[in-house]
C-alpha cells in the first residue's frame, strides 16, 4: 500500500470549513487506500508561542476532530508531532541542506511575518518549511494531501529528497503533493479571494467545525456576495458567490453547472440558504463526535500514543539511514 502523510496545526479551538473539505475530508479517504500517517502539528504551532495550555487544549481539540471527522485509529496512525522525537532531529540534518536563499524564498513566511512584524517572527518561523519536508520524508510518504497554499512547501521537500539522495545517496521516497483542484483555497466568506485561515480570518469569514448551527447559518447569511444578482461562476467578477458555488458543490456533490441551472433567477439569499443547511448537517455530526472524545481525556490520550508508537517505528528506521549516511556514529 502506498504511504500518505499529512498534518494539521493545533493553531485555533477548531478547524474551519477550509480546513475540512481541503484536507481532512481527504484524510478520511486516503486511509482505505494508504498506509495513513496523520499528525497534529504541534511543533509547527510552537512557532507563534502559544501558551501551554491552550497548546495542550488545542492539540487534544485537533486530535478529537481528527477521529470525529472518521479517521479510524486501527486503520490510520494519528498522533502528536512532537511525541515522534525524530522528526525535530531529521529537521536540523534538513536544514543543513538547505539554502539561505531557498529558504528566504517560502511566500508563506513573508506573508505570516509580515503580520507579527519581520523583526518579531521567530527564526522557527523561516525554518518551518524544513521542518514540514522532515515530516514528511520521515515517512517515506507517496503522498501529501493539502490545500494548495502548501504547493510550496512540498516543492521544497521533493527538492530537498533529491538533494540529499544524489548527496548521500538514495535515502528519501519524493513525494507528491495530493491536491484536488475543486477544494485547492476555500475562500473566507468576508474576502472570498483570501483563503480561509485560522490565524488570519476573522470570526465572521471563518465557519468552524465546533461553531453552533445557529452561528454558522448568520455566516453564511452574511457572506460578502458580488454586484448583480446572478448565480455564475465566475472567478474574475464574481469572487464571492464562485466560492460558495463551490463550497455547496463540494459539500453536495453537485457540479457546478447544475447549482447554476439550478438556481437560475433566484437570488443570493436562496444559494446560502442551502448552503447553511448542508454545512450545518454536515458538522453537526462531527462536533457530536468530538465532544464525546473529548469527554474522556484519558481514552484520547492513549489513542494518540498507540498512534505514535506506529509511527516511530517508520520514523526510526529511515533515521537510521540517515545518520549512518550523513556519517554520524550508531547512537547504541
Ligand atoms: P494557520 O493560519 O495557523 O496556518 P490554516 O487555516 O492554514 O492555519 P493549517 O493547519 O496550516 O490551517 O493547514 C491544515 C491543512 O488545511 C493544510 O493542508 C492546508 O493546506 C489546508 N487548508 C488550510 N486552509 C485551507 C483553505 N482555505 N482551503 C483549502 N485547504 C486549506
Ligand atoms: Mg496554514
Amino acid at each position: 500500500r502506498p504511504r500518505v502523510l499529512s498534518g494539521i496545526q493545533p493553531t485555533a479551538d477548531s478547524f474551519h470549513l477550509g480546513n475540512y473539505l481541503g484536507a481532512v475530508r481527504q484524510y478520511v479517504a486516503l486511509q482505505e487506500t494508504h498506509e495513513a500517517f496523520y499528525f497534529i502539528a504541534d511543533l509547527h504551532a510552537l512557532t507563534v508561542t502559544p501558551k501551554p495550555d491552550e497548546l495542550r487544549r488545542r492539540t487534544r481539540v485537533a486530535a478529537a476532530q481528527l477521529f470525529g471527522a472518521g479517521l479510524d485509529p486501527d486503520r490510520a496512525a494519528v498522533f502528536a508531532q512532537s511525541q515522534v522525537r525524530e522528526h525535530s532531529e531529521l529537521a536540523w540534518y534538513l536544514i543543513c541542506q538547505t539554502g539561505m536563499g531557498e529558504a528566504g524564498r517560502m511566500t508563506q513566511f513573508k506573508d505570516k511575518s509580515a503580520r507579527y512584524g519581520e523583526s518579531t517572527a521567530s527564526v522557527g518561523l523561516f525554518t518551518y518549511p524544513i521542518l514540514q519536508a522532515a515530516d514528511i520524508l520521515i515517512y517515506q510518504a507517496d503522498q501529501v494531501p493539502v490545500g494548495v497554499d502548501q504547493k510550496q512547501h512540498l516543492e521544497l521537500s521533493r527538492d530537498l529528497a533529491q538533494r540529499f539522495n544524489s548527496r548521500y545517496g538514495p535515502t528519501f521516497k519524493v513525494p507528491n503533493p495530493y491536491i484536488l483542484k475543486e477544494v485547492e483555497k476555500i475562500g473566507d466568506l468576508q474576502e472570498p479571494t483570501a483563503k480561509m485561515s485560522k490565524s488570519s480570518s476573522s470570526p465572521q469569514g471563518i465557519l468552524d467545525l465546533l461553531e453552533e448551527p445557529s452561528a454558522l447559518r448568520k455566516k453564511v447569511m452574511r457572506a460578502v456576495t458580488d454586484t448583480g444578482s446572478e448565480i455564475v461562476a465566475d472567478e474574475e467578477n464574481k469572487p464571492g458567490v464562485t466560492n460558495l458555488l463551490r463550497i455547496h458543490s463540494a459539500i453536495s456533490g453537485v457540479g457546478i453547472p447544475d447549482l447554476e441551472a439550478r438556481f437560475a433567477g433566484q437570488g443570493y439569499g436562496a444559494l446560502k440558504k442551502e448552503i447553511a443547511e448542508i454545512v450545518v448537517e454536515t458538522f453537526g455530526p462531527i462536533k457530536e463526535r468530538t465532544e464525546k472524545l473529548l469527554a474522556d481525556e484519558a481514552a484520547l490520550d492513549r489513542m494518540l500514543a498507540a498512534g505514535a508508537a506506529r509511527a516511530r517505528a517508520v520514523a526510526q528506521e529511515t533515521m537510521e539511514k540517515v545518520r549512518d549516511r550523513l556519517g554520524l556514529l550508531p547512537t547504541s
